[in-house]
């Protein structure tokens, strides 16, 4: 990488932030495209986060992603939102902007490229969502917009679940979301089959080999499950996925979507398939060696 004084900045804040992937996929594509920019990591302590906001934008910064725990609390530093980050209520991308940074949210954008790339069509399906988080509630909206007709979310806390299908219903008009507790896929149609997105941090590194449900029963149910985590690569969700005759996706291509569509926004460019797929070579090979470590 060649830095000198018209090299462009972009970069990650979060707490903590050591673990991040996103600037070797950001330096890999700047290389590929030809983009004269350098991308960093930077850790933000929590009473910090409106200076680094604002030094960021002092020094010229050209975009930033906003990681754990800051996607809400940016909001009011920021001189706009679009309309998706404003309905999820939360944002990971920061353009800079004349008036100030304004902010976007590419995670569920890039769910849904990741999806289309694994060759997963949405429109008409019956989803099952297992969370009612940050991310499923997310999840949620982006499927409500593709067209699915019909989610359940089973959660543990039901009434977190609840509170996202009256939400959905007040965005939409539609009563698309079934709020359910997780131990009740019992009452699902006995041969229905569904597109499951496992949103929860159930058997995430490092507490591994453990699903958020294990019971074969519920795995019948299951013709693709989408596992949002993807450290480790290989869940137990996702065994269970295939044990039972299902396909089964980790969730590293989300992570490289959301980071390729903040890469277009930064710079204007579209990254074309080939150099996402090289891209996404490089992330899983480094994420193996992270695994084998
Ligand atoms: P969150 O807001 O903290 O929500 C956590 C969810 O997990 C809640 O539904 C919670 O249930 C459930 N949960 C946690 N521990 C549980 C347990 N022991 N038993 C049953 N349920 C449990 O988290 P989030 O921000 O939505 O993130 C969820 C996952 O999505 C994380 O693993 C994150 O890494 C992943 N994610 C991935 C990407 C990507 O690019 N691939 C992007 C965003 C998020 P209760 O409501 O009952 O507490």
């Amino acid at each position: 990488m060649r830095i000198d004084g018209t090299t462009k900045v972009c970069g990650v804040i979060g707490n903590p932030i050591a673990h991040t992937m996103s600037p070797q996929i950001h330096n890999f594509l700047a290389e590929k495209i030809g983009i004269h920019m350098a991308y960093l990591p930077f850790l933000v302590e929590k009473e910090g986060l409106s200076d680094a906001i604002k030094g960021a934008y002092a020094l010229d910064v050209l975009g930033l992603n906003v990681t754990i725990p800051f996607k809400s609390d940016v909001l009011p530093l920021l001189c706009g939102v679009d309309d998706l980050a404003a309905q999820i209520g939360a944002v990971n991308t920061l353009v800079r902007k004349d008036e100030g940074f304004y902010g976007y949210n590419t995670d569920m954008p890039g769910l849904y490229r990741a999806m289309c790339s694994d060759g997963i069509s949405l429109e008409g399906e019956k989803v099952l969502i297992l969370g009612a988080g940050g991310a499923a509630r997310a999840v949620a909206m982006m499927l409500a917009q593709k067209g699915v007709s019909e989610i359940r979310m089973l959660n543990r806390t039901l009434e977190k679940a609840q509170a996202i299908a009256s939400e959905i219903e007040g965005a939409t008009g539609k009563k698309i979301v079934i709020p359910m507790e997780l131990g009740a896929y019992r009452e699902l149609p006995e041969d229905e089959k569904f597109i499951a997105i496992q949103a929860t941090n159930v058997g995430m590194h490092p507490n591994e080999g453990v699903a958020i449900l294990s019971e074969k029963d519920f795995y019948d149910h299951v013709r693709v499950g989408y596992d949002l985590v993807y450290n480790p690569l290989e869940t137990r969700f996702m065994q269970l996925v295939r044990e039972s005759g299902g396909k089964a996706y980790h969730g590293l291509k989300m992570l490289l979507y959301q980071g390729i569509i903040a890469f277009e926004l930064w710079t204007g460019t579209q990254v074309p398939e080939e150099i996402a797929n090289e891209t996404y070579a490089v992330v899983l090979d480094l994420m193996q060696k992270k695994e084998k470590q």
